[in-house]
């Protein structure tokens, strides 16, 4: 019977003894003259892997060149000196495909080569144990946002990408040409999850979103993924709430399901607090901010660093600051939120103009048409409830659970000003 393949992580007490098929790539070779090392790694772990002297492999291990991928046939053998434990002695060795000569090392010590380089080369730095980490870590982000919502009774939605004209304006849109039309990149599913909302109540979105703006920072990408709800019969109060459990859950999970990544990348994640401030409380907290300046992004550090492991939930933005589509609570100020955490913000988001005399108010005050907005204003016309929801970067989440300080550290392939490729 052809022999199954054993996973690195189920190497323990239960298979002492017994023989095993590995497949995987050579991390490192530790050519001793009396022993030689082949330390091997697969998706789920790390192994050390070993060439007896008067065997047929002895020889072949050290000319075997690193990150190639290999199939070992061995014996399961209690070391307590081993990283697991346990190692393999290996009594047959195939290549299956060799590697070249890398053009960065993969090691965890070539961390500290330039990060543009190692993006050139991300098919490789992602083998690193660090940038594993991350990007298992984000993948349990974005597990328990939909595990949350959906035991919530929310529906999961797809937002176009393309779409005919700016949601929101302000920002810079990317063109496409679509036929004899022109369109645009989405910048957010904003309207398609308000359209959702307003028929189903509860809905929630993972999608791509771009924006054209040529901002360089370490903070922005011209392509992240965003995390959105939109609920119906809701107030800003409401979906603040639901993000400050959702950002729990999702830190709980991570705790629990993500150890060892946490270890590899030195974190000692807690559970965030939460923390209310209007945006007049949260100006005051801060020297040489005035009502009506905007949050740069010095002034949410500041305001961060008071209130350590604390999602700060800024509420009651004056009119002037926020856009045309949130909700007015008053003359002077907005139903609109920002959140931040660990430095910056992760979220935006409010209360919606779901009453079309008012949104065309809002936007004649902005000095905008309604007529250029007649397609999203009629959507209120036919029975639409109050709601209000927000979007949550994944990247910058991701930055702030893994403790990193360049947001291209959180995409797997980063889209910035100066990167199209790979
Ligand atoms: P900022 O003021 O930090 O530039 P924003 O207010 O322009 O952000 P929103 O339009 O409120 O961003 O978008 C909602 C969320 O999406 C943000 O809070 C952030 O988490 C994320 N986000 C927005 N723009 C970017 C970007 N360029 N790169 C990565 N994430 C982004
Ligand atoms: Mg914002």
């Amino acid at each position: 019977m052809k022999m199954q393949r054993t996973c690195i992580k189920d190497i323990d007490e239960k298979k002492d003894g017994k023989d095993v098929l590995l497949k995987g790539w050579v991390q490192d070779i530790r050519n001793l003259s009396s022993v030689k090392f082949l330390i091997l790694r697969d998706y789920s772990g790390v192994v050390q892997t070993v060439a007896k002297p008067k065997t047929k492999v002895f020889d072949a291990v050290p000319k075997i060149s690193i990150e190639s991928v290999v199939e070992i046939k061995g014996k399961v053998k209690k070391n307590k000196e081993a990283r697991k434990g346990y190692e393999v002695i290996i009594d047959d060795l195939k290549v299956l495909n060799e590697a070249e000569t890398l053009p960065i090392t993969v090691l965890e010590k070539g961390i500290n080569i330039g990060l543009s380089k190692r993006l050139d080369y991300r098919f490789l730095d992602m083998r690193k144990e660090k940038v594993r980490a991350v990007f298992r870590i984000q993948s349990e982000i974005i597990n328990a946002f939909r595990e949350f919502f959906t035991k919530n009774d929310f529906i999961e939605i797809q937002a176009p990408g393309i779409i005919s004209t700016a949601t929101e304006g302000g920002t810079d849109l990317f063109p496409v040409k679509y036929f004899e039309k022109n369109a645009y990149l989405a910048q957010s599913p904003q309207l398609y999850k308000q359209m959702a909302a307003i028929s189903l109540e509860r809905v929630f979105s993972t999608m791509p979103v771009w924006r054209a703006e040529k901002h360089n920072t370490v903070r922005h990408l011209n392509e992240s993924r965003q995390m959105d709800i939109e609920v119906a019969f809701a107030d800003e109060i409401d979906i603040m709430k639901w993000m400050e459990e959702v950002i729990q859950f999702i830190v709980k999970k991570v705790i629990e399901k993500c150890k060892d990544e946490l270890k590899a990348l030195n974190v000692n994640l807690k559970v965030p607090k939460a923390v209310y401030l209007t945006y007049e409380e949260a100006v005051k907290k801060l020297k040489g901010m005035k009502y009506g300046d905007d949050f740069e992004n010095e002034h949410e550090k500041k305001l961060c660093e008071m209130y350590p492991d604390t999602i700060i939930f800024i509420y009651e933005w004056p009119r002037s600051l926020k856009p045309f589509y949130i909700m007015p609570k008053d003359d002077k100020v907005t139903r609109g939120f920002d959140a931040l955490y660990k430095g910056m913000e992760i979220s935006s988001g409010g209360q919606r103009v779901h009453i079309p005399k008012i949104l065309e108010e809002q936007l004649r005050k902005q000095n905008l048409n309604p007529k250029d907005f007649e397609y999203y204003i009629s959507a209120f016309k036919y029975g639409a409830p109050k709601h209000s929801g927000w979007g949550l970067g994944l990247e910058r989440l991701t930055m702030c659970l893994c403790n990193l300080d360049n947001i291209r550290e959180a995409c797997m392939f980063p889209r910035d000003r100066d990167r199209l490729v790979p």
